[in-house]
């Protein structure tokens, strides 16, 4: 099947460009001797977890219980929901994933810990598994790296009944407030790498000094997002102590954000938008403005620092040479407002290609997406886990 036979909007895959990224991170994981765990929010699909898992990835992250539930059912045996549980709810689907898995949670409260520890002590038929949640800097949710107090709450985590620290984990997500001053944006990734790597390496100094972190026991240093990841280095230090893994998720599309940081090129992104051109009439300026069918339900608003609209358009999807003068200025529900600088030949009924701001939150918003070579449909696979926020 050609690309021209699908009905638009349709979310595509470069497979080529797909496989190229997945390989580079493994090589990169391979080469610092650290785990991959593929964030799988990206693209919530099976088949695509099924490439990373061929190519070597130890386990895979999930945001949610109900999506860890489709990569369990799906034979993943090994999944960390990095993200932390509060509810009964919750617990119970874990416990019950825990009987056909490894499952692994986070927390990062002592009142959370204490609700896990209160339900996997009495209904749990063996102890879960919980990472400590640190905030290395980003400020969204997690115990402070630097928090005086922090190793005493590890402690009283692992002191629970029913629950097993195994580990600290972050996200260092102010790796997307991009450079600061006149930071270089290679700098300023491998400035909040470093950041995230050290931040994580120092608190389990203290860890390792307050005893929980015992000697001679496996503790995971869990640490990872796309921009980081693809600088990342300098895992283990002569202490004895190590980054365990990483896990990026967006580098399996990867998108206009992750372009706009320096993490990646326009020719890395294997994910794009096609759609159809459904109105074109003379604008005020001797252009042309008008309407593709690709709206907020598809594109959604996501935009980051600097963006020229809600997508780029391509030329030429298989150079990714972008569509001059053609731009994505504003969304409504339906329809992507298009505006064509004088010169521009696009017609009515033509269909574009465009390279999205976000592409994880793109790939949700669809039940299936086309793994493509040039123009030829190679594999349409399933999001298997859309609309699992549970
Ligand atoms: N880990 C956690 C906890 C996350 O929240 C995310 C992304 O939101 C990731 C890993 C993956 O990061 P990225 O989207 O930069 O690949």
């Amino acid at each position: 099947m050609s690309i021209d036979d699908l009905p638009t909007p349709a979310l595509l895959v470069d497979v080529d460009r797909l496989e190229a990224s997945l390989r580079s991170m493994q090589a990169r994981a391979d080469a610092e001797g650290v785990a991959l765990r593929p964030h799988i929010k990206t693209h919530k699909s099976l088949a695509v977890a099924g490439r990373q898992r061929a190519l070597g990835c130890r386990g895979i992250t999930c945001a949610k219980p109900s999506e860890a539930a489709v990569f369990v059912d799906g034979g993943f045996d090994d999944v960390r929901i990095a993200y932390p549980l509060v509810s009964e709810n919750h617990f119970a689907a874990v416990a019950q994933l825990m009987e056909r898995a490894r499952v692994s949670f986070c927390v990062d409260t002592l009142d959370g810990a204490r609700a896990a520890s209160r339900f996997f002590a009495r209904h749990g038929r063996q102890s879960a598994e919980v990472l400590l949640k640190v905030d290395c800097g980003y400020g969204r949710v997690g115990v402070a790296w630097d928090d005086p107090g922090a190793p005493d709450i590890a402690a009283a985590i692992a002191a629970l009944p029913g629950l097993e620290l195994t580990g600290i984990l972050t996200h260092a997500g102010h790796a997307y407030n991009g450079p600061q001053g006149d930071e270089s944006q290679r700098d300023a990734l491998v400035r909040v790498a470093a950041e995230e790597r050290d931040h994580m390496l120092e608190l389990a100094t203290r860890l390792r000094v307050a005893g929980v972190i015992a000697d001679g026991r496996p503790f995971e240093i869990s640490i990872g997002s796309t921009p980081t990841a693809v600088v990342f280095e300098g895992a283990r230090r002569d202490d004895g102590l190590a980054v365990t893994e990483i896990r990026p998720g967006n580098y399996a599309f990867f998108d206009l954000t992750a372009v706009s940081l320096g993490a990646c090129s326009l020719a890395d992104c294997a994910f794009t938008v096609l759609a159809t051109v459904i109105s074109l009439r003379p604008g005020p300026d001797g252009g042309l403005r008008g309407a593709i069918d690709a709206g907020k339900k598809v594109l959604t608003s996501d935009q980051h620092a600097g963006a020229a609209g809600f997508g780029l358009l391509l030329a030429d999807a298989q150079t990714m040479t972008p569509l001059a003068g053609a731009t994505l200025p504003a969304l409504s529900e339906e329809h992507g407002w298009l505006r064509l600088e004088p010169g521009v030949e696009l017609a009515v009924g033509d269909r574009v290609r465009l390279v999205p701001n976000h592409s994880c939150v793109v790939a949700s918003t669809q039940d299936r997406f086309h793994l493509v070579r040039g123009d030829d449909v190679i594999e349409t696979c399933t999001v298997d886990a859309r609309g699992r926020v549970t």
